[in-house]
This record gives structure tokens, sequence and C-alpha cells, in this order.
């Protein structure tokens, strides 16, 4: 029980982290907020993803890419170009080190407007960190698991971003409906997506990148847009009106 719960709170904080800062606000800037709020999101962000963190600006230009030429060749994550995920996951994480460290060129049109905390990213992004993160999950499972086939579920902490980015790019552009013809292979994979908290709608989001609610049909449920809606009442974040 105290498994589950750890595993469900880690799996949707971090992907809260992913789809709500790193992907609405830093790659698409669909809402503003203080300085104050931004440190705070980024530290969240780092902090649920913990071992497989993931820095902002190279987040911010990749999936600025990914709009841009997607479902082509220089997409950095299409499922079209690749027999398994396991490939498309290795190009895309050798293209984030390239922009993270430098050694591919970025076009100038992607590299503005993301959140930068170099003194966050030195301690998020250092190998002892990460292996304390990992530690923290063995040992939490050392505590509480009961069964011994509940260590099988470790992976998925150590890779929770990556996990996470796997399903959305593979099925996200594969598998599913779509209510705009878009000139790419996006898809609507779930009517509500509770799973992803909303960001296998991405047929309706490369339909229209910058809104932050990614259901477009009154039937469809984006669990993460009334969380914003509700932020932007309370004054933590400001909707682009
Ligand atoms: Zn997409
Ligand atoms: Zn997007």
């Amino acid at each position: 029980m105290i498994i589950a719960i750890f595993f469900i709170a880690h799996w949707y904080l971090s992907l809260f982290g992913q789809t709500f800062f790193l992907h609405r606000y830093s790659a698409h800037k669909m809402f503003t907020m203080s300085k104050n709020w931004e440190k705070f999101w980024y530290i969240f962000a780092w902090v649920t993803q913990g071992s497989s963190y993931l820095n902002a600006r190279a987040y911010a230009i990749l999936h600025r890419m990914h709009h841009a030429y997607s479902d082509t060749e220089k997409d950095p994550h299409t499922p079209h170009f690749f027999k398994e995920v396991f490939s498309m996951m290795m190009h895309t994480r050798d293209i984030y080190n390239g922009v993270l460290h430098g050694t591919i060129e970025v076009e100038d049109k992607f590299e503005r407007n993301y959140p930068v905390y170099p003194a966050v990213d030195k301690i998020a992004d250092a190998w002892l960190t990460r292996l304390a993160f990992a530690f923290g999950y063995i040992f939490f499972y050392m505590a509480f698991a009961t069964q011994w086939w509940m260590y099988l579920l470790l992976p998925i902490h150590f890779l929770m971003g990556p996990v996470h980015g796997a399903i959305v790019n593979w099925a996200g552009h594969k598998y599913g409906y779509r209510n705009f013809n878009e000139n790419d292979q996006s898809q609507n994979t779930l009517v509500f997506d509770f799973l992803m908290f909303g960001e296998l709608f991405q047929n309706n989001h490369h339909h229209a990148g910058s809104k932050p609610n990614f259901a477009a049909k009154w039937w469809e449920i984006d669990p993460v847009y009334p969380i914003i809606v509700v932020f932007d009442k309370i004054g933590i974040l400001k909707l682009m009106r």
C-alpha cells in the first residue's frame, strides 16, 4: 500500500512538473509567473524528477524543434523513423545532451525565453545528486516493500522523466484519433487523459500549440487545465489572454 502510494505520487508529481512547468510554461509560455514562483516550480520539477532531472532550457529547445519539425527527420523524437521506442529515446537523449553541452548548433528562434538557473542545475544535474535520489528510492523500497516483485518498479523511478517521454512521444504520434488535419502524425491517444495529464492529446496540441487546454472537444478531459485556471485565479500565474 505504501509502495503503491509512493509510486503513484512520484508518477504524477513528476508528470505535473513536466507538463505544467517544462512543457506548458518553459517551452510554450502559455502563462507568465513571478520570478519567485518560477524558481519554486523549477525546483519542484527538479525534486519530483529526481534522478531523471531534465534541464528546462534543453527541454524547451528540443520541444520547440519537435513542434517546428513534427514527424520529419529534424524532429528530435518522432516514432516514424524507428522500429521501437528504445532507439527513438536514445536518439532523443543524444540531441538533448548535444543541446545541453553546446555540441549541437541551436537555431536562434528556439534559443530564447526559457527559465535559467545555473546554480540549481549545477546541483540537480550532478551525478552525485542523481545517485542520491536513486538510493533514496531504493531505501524507501527497502523500508516499505512487502513483496519481492515490487522492486521491479524501481527502474521506473530511476527513469521517470524518460518513461513519460517515451509513452507520450511514441503513442502520441502513433496511436489514437485525430480532431484536426495537422501536417504530421500527431494523435489523441486517450479521451480522458488521466494517465499522462493531458500530454496524450498530441493532435489537439499540435493544432493549437499555445492553448493551455489540451482538450479540444467538450467530451475530452485534460486534468491539468482546471489546475492552471485555479492557479490563475489565486495569483500563482497569469494566463495569456
Ligand atoms: Zn507532438
Ligand atoms: Zn508542445
